[in-house]
């Protein structure tokens, strides 16, 4: 029997096109030509998650009242957990019972939350270059981003103030996101101040994507947009527990903040999705009352590695500055290419894979972005092989 057409909704169809798919062939047809491919395109700790999590899942998993339907809104020990971390990291009181909700992972909240809060036509401001699920889950409800570059000239910060006063009147909600992804760069209370009486001004709710809070360096912890007075009134952060511990496959995340958006956010939940494994979130209760050696430990061997890639970087004369914190390095590409061409020169010369920055949106142009998941020795030896390629 002949099949009929199968179409995809509009909503797919209208998907920016995959940028990294032609880096992905470039890299399928070095990996089969033997080629000794350094990656660092993945963001995603190559560390393990540590032991007394992983232990935890185990005894948790044994015990048959974990096995049923979990609630869609968590464990209320879970979330316990989650405002005594916060408590303790950040001094900021959070009630378990409304102001904490457990996420698959923040990916997954941070994608349903516009389905909660934009209708079609809302206007959603998105930090570009940035994580693709803020301008894709604004797109699959309807709304139009708009996109607040991160430049150099700005500090790699949005500049609220260009924001035109009737975009920001049509505006529900708006994205941040410290430390960055793509970028690194930390905001600070002042900025967050601003942000949130830019927020009262304009009646925006704040999302803050906090993923990276805990990928720090030199002892410099990024504040959370909770430690400032009136955040709590605007907005929600969220948290995930995949950068800090370890734990990308394990799905396991979280938000904090405002609870009348986390109860809306929560009925898009409650509808589609049936919560995490409880098994895997006493594992996260584990995670969230482990002593700060574990995370410590953690953030030294990033920072052995960020030590070894940016001044190696720098040496052989690339415009890169130093993270302060999360796992990226933002490199500007040298004169006469482009970010794709880059990206494809560093493969092909050398390699090494690395994501072209305008993947992130038409403003990271200009840039190809580094991770340091990778060890040390590898990251010694991309550096002595882009020294001997040169451009
Ligand atoms: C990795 C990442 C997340 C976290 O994703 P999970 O779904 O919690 O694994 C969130 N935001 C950004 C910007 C990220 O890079």
């Amino acid at each position: 029997m002949a099949g009929f057409p199968i179409e995809v909704a509009t909503r797919i169809k209208t998907l920016p096109p995959y940028l990294f798919a032609a880096i992905d062939k470039m890299k399928q047809a070095a990996i089969a030509r033997g080629v000794d491919i350094i990656n660092l395109g993945i963001g995603d700790p190559d560390l393990p998650t540590p032991q007394p999590i992983v232990e935890s899942l185990s005894t948790a998993a044994n015990n048959p009242k974990h096995h049923q339907y979990p609630s869609y809104e968590g464990m209320l020990s879970f979330r316990q957990a989650v405002a005594e971390w916060y408590r303790r990291r950040f001094g900021v009181k959070l009630d378990p019972a409304d102001e904490v909700l457990t996420l698959i992972g923040s990916k997954e909240g941070i994608g349903h939350i516009h389905l909660a809060f934009v209708n079609p036509g809302d206007v959603v401001l998105v930090p570009s270059p940035g994580y693709p699920v803020y301008p894709v889950g604004t797109s699959f409800s309807g709304g139009v981003s708009h996109f607040m570059p991160l430049t150099k000239a700005n500090g790699f910060l949005p500049d609220l103030q260009a924001i035109p006063k009737d975009v920001a009147k049509q505006a529900k909600l708006m994205w941040l996101n410290s430390p960055n992804n793509p970028t690194s760069v930390v905001m600070t209370k002042d900025y967050f101040k601003r942000v949130v009486e830019f927020a009262h001004q304009h009646q925006v709710i704040v999302c803050h994507d906090a993923a990276y809070s805990e990928i720090f360096y030199d002892g410099k912890r990024p504040a959370s947009f909770m430690e400032v007075e009136g955040a709590k009134e605007v907005g929600v952060e969220f948290h995930s527990l995949s950068k800090t511990y370890n734990m990308t496959g394990w799905r396991l995340g979280f938000v904090v903040g405002n609870k009348d958006v986390l109860a809306g956010l929560g009925k898009v939940k409650s509808n589609l999705d049936s919560g995490v494994f409880e098994a895997v979130q006493a594992a996260g209760i584990t995670a969230l009352g482990l002593d700060e050696a574990v995370t410590d430990a953690i953030r030294r061997i990033y920072q052995e590695r960020r030590d070894t890639l940016v001044p190696g970087l720098k040496a052989v004369g690339l415009d890169v500055d130093t993270p302060p914190a999360a796992f990226y390095v933002w490199v500007a590409v040298p004169k006469g290419y482009n970010s794709a061409s880059f990206t494809e020169h560093l493969l092909e010369k050398a390699g090494i894979v690395t994501t072209p920055g305008n993947g992130f949106g038409a403003p990271g142009e200009g840039y190809v972005r580094m991770t340091v998941c990778t060890s040390k020795e590898r990251l010694s030896e991309a550096v002595e092989r882009i020294k001997k390629t040169g451009w």
